[in-house]
């Protein structure tokens, strides 16, 4: 076995038996009847070795996570022009907060927070039906990952529905600025669907893949991206991608990394690996309390830090 497997398998053993674990989201009931003891992990190496351990398998709701794929599409369709919808500035408030909004005339902070995943959906309804949108998205998220068997969960699509008040308020209230171009009611079906793509922690480290190769695929693979604009994602990943706590997490892990309320994290080492950790339980600011601590670990024993080695 090599050192980076063993690796992987004692974090994933160390992690199992943390009896303090966060709290599962409660805000659907989907996602409040998972079961907190859970825990994957998979490292996928630029090289294209793949370690897995614990429950790396068992799909879980990707929710958040989905805005790093949701953003990759809309810069594909618009380009740098979406930047003049939504900022690129850590905010500093709580993932689903509105009260930025306000001060700066329906321009969301960063394309990572609710509002600003609300603003790039709307960029990719654009000439579209939300069925398609949604599809489009999915087919590019299965591309990624080179796995044809990712798919919505639509329990949790039609919970997210049922409760989504706060979003339902933000995209009203960047309507009344115009910064949501379609009907509010489309635009959210859009982002209630990516929020319920369904995925284990193989399929998102695959999907990671093209941040880690500067935008390719694979080496010598295609071009998903150009390498700039993945550069880009990685540094708004870094200082965006865990809400008001992303400091934090760039302090303890040093990866680019985003988080989703169903307890995942796509975390990218550039040139080196695709992580995903998953662990329900949630801290304070919505991110997974022992995924960030599994990542902690294999940072500091890789030397992954983009801050500097070990
Ligand atoms: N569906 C959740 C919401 O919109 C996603 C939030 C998250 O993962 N942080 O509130």
């Amino acid at each position: 076995m090599t050192d980076l497997a063993r690796l992987v398998r004692e974090i994933a053993a160390e992690m199992a038996g943390i009896p303090e674990r966060g709290e599962v989201a409660s805000y659907i009931a989907p996602l409040a009847a998972v079961d907190p003891s859970r825990f994957g992990l998979c490292v996928v190496t630029a090289e294209g070795e793949v370690h897995l351990a614990g429950d790396a398998l068992e799909p879980f709701s990707i929710q958040s996570i989905s805005k790093v794929f949701a953003l990759t599409q809309a810069l594909g369709k618009v380009g740098e022009a979406l930047w003049q919808r939504v900022g690129r500035e850590p905010s500093g408030t709580a993932f689903n907060s509105i009260v930025q909004l306000e001060r700066e005339q329906g321009i969301p902070r960063n394309p990572f927070i609710n509002a600003g995943a609300l603003v790039v959906a709307d960029v990719n309804l654009a000439g579209h039906a939300p069925r398609v949108a949604i599809g489009e998205l999915l087919r590019f998220v299965r591309h990624l990952a080179d796995d044809d068997g990712i798919a919505i969960d639509e329990p949790v699509a039609r919970a997210e529905q049922a409760t989504g008040f706060r979003n339902i308020a933000l995209a009203n209230y960047m309507k009344a600025f115009g910064n949501i171009r379609h009907p509010p009611e489309l635009t959210l079906g859009v982002y209630f669907h990516q929020c319920a793509i369904a995925m284990n922690c193989l399929q998102l480290a695959m999907a990671g893949r093209y941040l880690m190769h500067g935008g390719l695929l694979q080496p010598g693979g295609a071009r998903i991206v150009s390498s700039r604009r993945a550069r880009r994602i990685n540094a708004l990943m870094l200082t965006c991608g865990h809400y008001d706590a992303s400091g934090d997490f760039a302090f303890r892990v040093g990866l680019p990394g985003k988080s989703g309320v169903g307890g995942g994290i796509l975390a990218i080492a550039p040139g080196r690996a695709s992580i995903a950790v998953w662990s329900p339980g949630l801290n304070a600011n919505g991110n997974s309390q022992i995924g960030t601590l599994a990542l902690e670990r294999l940072a500091e024993a890789t030397g992954w830090s983009v801050f500097g080695a070990a």
